[in-house]
């Protein structure tokens, strides 16, 4: 039936208690203990069962409840002082008032998933996780950022597992007017809503809010009239449906986002792109430039690229969207007509050759080609990255291909258990959770005592093993499964027993069963009299992964064939809730990736903040952090041809590490019963970890890096009208059309071929600059080792001087080298565009070699 009429109840609450609404709908709640305590305290079972959503509590909470409330005077102070915490978060001074002066931008973030609290499940894993940490620690330092993704009606799936271990599928319906959610209205109080064109139609789309402390997270939601069934789809599910869908996704957030900020009436100074996903947003931002600022073309593309942040995340090609010409055309092909490109031109956008017309068209080129910041989100990572994309830059060694690292973190408020929070807050003050690096406080985790350290982290264990046993409990009684089985289910998990803890995405490369490759081993070590081990497991394969649930799977019945059902749990539907028990309640911390296909990881992270030991594969965060002495290394970080002789090698350094470090270290007891080899090591991990793995960390310096400069650069290029833009965008232009016409004519070196360490050498060049100005390039030399393939390895750029022109119209540069090392050294010369506004020498990605 449908209603003939619609309204939004809200809950209604006694006047004594408006400030509980204030509090529940700004997700600050999430990271102030205060506020998350006072819910709690207002209804616990209520809490648990609406999945800590403050908002469903308020409206479904019975008024009898909400009276005595009124009368608690000590329920009302606690009030208050949450809601005086959350008023002088929003008004304190903050490291952005204190370090920047440019008083008019804003950067917009751009992510396909958002998880920031377990009751807005509109995120699948990391990316997601890492995206809803970057606006937290946004809001905690003051960034002028607002966050832009969509809000999915059924999100990610639910997870639940048959009696033979296999992953089932739920897609629960979000229910977002009972949600931390605002929706955003005109001024006349009808609601906000945007226009999108698709091929042969609009799809509209309205807006909804989160508040995230100080900064909104606005999400599009097409789920609305008028628009045909198929378009009410396009906000339903997370990384749901087939191509034509992503296309229909992927269009939404990126056109529909830039376009709802500009009904928001923002002007956005930067953009970042959180992976691919977005990457149409920058067509839009052309064709806005070209029909509603009179750009060209040329000047339009530099405006955006110079104002534009990618961030890419996947080491993998295939992890890369990758879409036919033919639907790119189809949906998007408009946009060349108003470029003024040919087909093959626009398609060119998304292709590293532009002359391969057979080539899909990837969203991660795309991005590149447009972004004047391009970061991985580790140091390996970056590494990998520019290995993958050195292509877009051709003939420039791998080394200075411009993609850098800025290593994740995670929000330390948000996945600190409250309890180690409130250690951390007195033995090393509040400002722990955002001091950096060297700051002396981390001196101060020595003086936490070994007793309380212990005590506490055994408290967090016991918590988690409680919780992990009632959402077993809660996910048989759904099954329907027999009493016998959710009695033991109450058993499971010991506190006393050494706690591996192993929670992530299903995906193959994680090797989620490396564990138990040689299961007679692992049985043994699993069963060692008075040095037990035991494993807590979560984590969701995505439903058209069959080889990750297969993964699933077996674990489950492993425990099952071995009657492990104690000591080995698969805990089901992992979420932003379930990975705070586990990263909390863990003694150790388990990851087996395969190198190097863990960009980052994330979940180490939290579980090292929170006291844990990392043993993991050298791969991601892991590979820089100090896995000495903050836990262990399996291998060495070396690479093998042999996927299964890899899995082997690794399989053993697991076990072997496991048996004679990790089970005797922990085991190993004072005469007081503390094992305090095993502190020692907590403490390190969070001395050495903590400060550095955190978004506080990152987001300064993707903040520094990243957003002032390109924000810098967006006030530069735009003034006048677009005058400097439009200067960049001819010279440009001029540039490339001379550019091949660069001829290095001859090289004049002072010496022979035998020189010595610290000698100079004088260098001369004539160079034909093809009708180019010398303020136009710049000329290098470059040296370094030769290698025994022939080529010059990490070489070292330095720039010529310019001595005017010679008779025959050459341009005359000279330099001077000396090597430092001897052996077989080369040099070469080489060719660099040079413009003051430039991002880098590397933005028109062009280079001229001597030959
Ligand atoms: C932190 C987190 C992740 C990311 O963990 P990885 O170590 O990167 O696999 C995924 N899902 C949830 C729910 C998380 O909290």
């Amino acid at each position: 039936m449908q209603p003939i009429h619609t309204f939004n109840v809200s809950p209604a609450l006694p006047p004594h208690l408006e400030k509980l609404r204030q509090l529940a709908y700004n997700i600050h709640w999430d990271w102030n203990t205060e506020a998350k305590d006072l819910f709690r305290r207002l209804d616990l079972d209520l809490w648990e069962s609406s999945h800590h959503n403050p908002v469903l509590m308020l409206g479904t909470i019975s008024q009898t409840r909400l009276q005595e409330v009124v009368e608690d005077e000590g329920f009302l102070a606690q009030m208050d002082r949450a809601a005086r915490q959350l008023d002088e978060y929003l008004q304190d001074g903050t490291w952005y008032g204190r370090n920047r002066t440019q008083d008019s931008e804003c950067y917009a973030y751009f992510s396909a998933e958002f998880g920031l609290v377990d009751c807005l499940p509109i995120y699948s894993g990391g990316l997601g996780v890492l995206a809803g940490d970057h606006l937290k620690s946004a809001s905690d330092l003051g960034l002028p950022l607002v966050g832009v993704g969509l809000l999915y009606q059924q999100g990610y799936f639910a997870q639940y597992l048959n009696p033979d271990g296999w992953q089932q599928e739920r897609y629960p319906i979000n229910d977002f007017y009972n949600m931390p959610l605002h929706l955003e209205r005109n001024a006349d109080g009808s609601e906000l809503h945007i226009a999108v064109p698709y091929p042969g139609r609009n799809v509209y789309a309205r807006v909804w809010r989160v508040q995230v402390g100080r900064n909104p997270l606005y999400l599009l939601d097409t789920n609305i009239e008028p628009n045909n069934p198929y378009d009410h789809d396009i906000t339903d599910q997370l990384y749901g449906g087939d191509i034509d869908m992503r296309i229909h996704q992927e269009i939404m957030l990126g056109i529909g986002g830039v376009l709802m900020l500009k009904a928001l009436g923002y002007k956005v100074t930067a953009y970042h792109m959180n992976e691919g996903h977005s990457a149409f947003l920058t067509l839009e931002r052309m064709r806005g430039l070209i029909q509603e600022e009179g750009l060209d073309y040329a000047t339009a593309r530099q405006v955006v690229i110079s104002s534009n942040i990618f961030t890419t995340h996947t080491p993998v090609p295939a992890g890369i969207d990758l879409f036919p010409p033919d639907k790119v055309l189809y949906y998007l092909g408009h946009y060349a007509d108003i470029f003024g490109l040919s087909k093959d031109q626009f398609l060119g956008l998304g292709r590293e050759n532009t002359g391969d017309l057979t080539a899909p068209f990837s969203m991660a080129v795309l991005a590149l080609k447009m972004a004047t910041f391009a970061n991985g989100v580790a140091q390996l990572h970056g590494v990998v990255s520019r290995e993958m994309f050195q292509g877009l830059w051709r003939n420039l060694p791998e080394d200075e291909v411009p993609i850098t690292a800025i290593t994740n973190g995670v929000h330390a408020r948000s996945c600190v258990a409250k309890s180690t929070q409130e250690l951390y807050d007195r033995y090393l003050g509040p400002t722990w959770s955002s001091a950096p690096t060297d700051h002396q406080l981390w001196e101060r985790v020595e003086a936490i005592p070994d007793e309380e350290l212990w005590r506490n982290h055994e408290r967090c264990k016991v918590e988690m093993i409680v919780a992990v046993r009632e959402h077993l409990v809660k996910h048989l009684r759904d099954r329907g499964a027999s009493p016998q089985e959710i009695a033991s289910s109450q058993e499971v998990l010991d506190p006393s027993t050494l706690t591996i803890g192993f929670a992530r995405r299903f995906a193959t490369y994680k090797r989620a069963t490396l564990w138990m490759r040689d299961i007679e081993r692992i049985k043994r070590i699993l069963t060692a009299k008075d040095r037990k081990v035991q494993f807590v497991i979560a984590g969701k394969a995505h439903p058209k992964d069959i080889p990750g649930k297969e993964l699933i799977r077996d674990i489950n019945h492993f425990i099952q064939e071995h009657g492990a059902e104690k000591q080995v749990v698969f805990v089901p539907n992992y979420d932003i809730h379930i990975a705070r028990l586990l990263v909390a309640g863990s003694d150790v911390w388990l990851n087996t990736p395969r190198r190097p296909r863990e960009a980052s990881g994330t979940s180490g992270m939290k579980a090292a903040m929170n006291g844990l030991l990392n043993l993991s594969v050298l791969d991601g965060w892991w590979d820089e952090a100090d896995y000495v002495r903050t836990g262990w290394a399996i291998g060495h970080g070396e690479s093998y041809d042999d996927p299964h002789y890899q899995d082997e090698v690794e399989a053993n350094a697991f076990y072997e590490l496991l048996e004679k470090e990790v089970v005797p270290l922990f085991y190993h007891r004072d005469p007081d019963g503390l094992p305090r080899s095993w502190t020692a090591k907590m403490k390190a991990a969070i001395r050495y970890n903590c400060p550095f793995f955190n978004t506080a960390r990152m987001v300064r310096e993707y903040a520094t890096k990243a957003y002032f400069p390109a924000s810098d650069r967006y006030h530069t290029l735009t003034v006048n009208n677009y005058t400097p833009a439009r200067e960049l965008a001819q010279w440009k232009v001029n540039l490339l059309d001379r550019w091949f016409n660069i001829k290095i004519a001859n090289v004049d070196i002072a010496t022979g071929s035998d020189v010595q360490v610290n000698q100079n050498i004088a260098v001369k060049a004539q160079v034909d600059l093809a009708n180019l100005l010398p303020e136009d390039v710049q000329v290098e030399l470059y040296q370094g080792a030769v290698d025994a393939s022939g080529e010059i390895v990490n070489g070292i750029a330095q720039e010529m001087e310019c001595q005017g022109r010679d008779q025959q119209g050459y341009s005359i540069y000279t330099g001077t080298i000396t090597y430092t090392t001897s052996g077989l050294q080369g040099l070469s010369l080489r060719v660099l565009p040079k413009h003051t506004l430039l991002s880098s020498p590397h933005e028109p990605r062009v280079i001229m070699w001597a030959s």
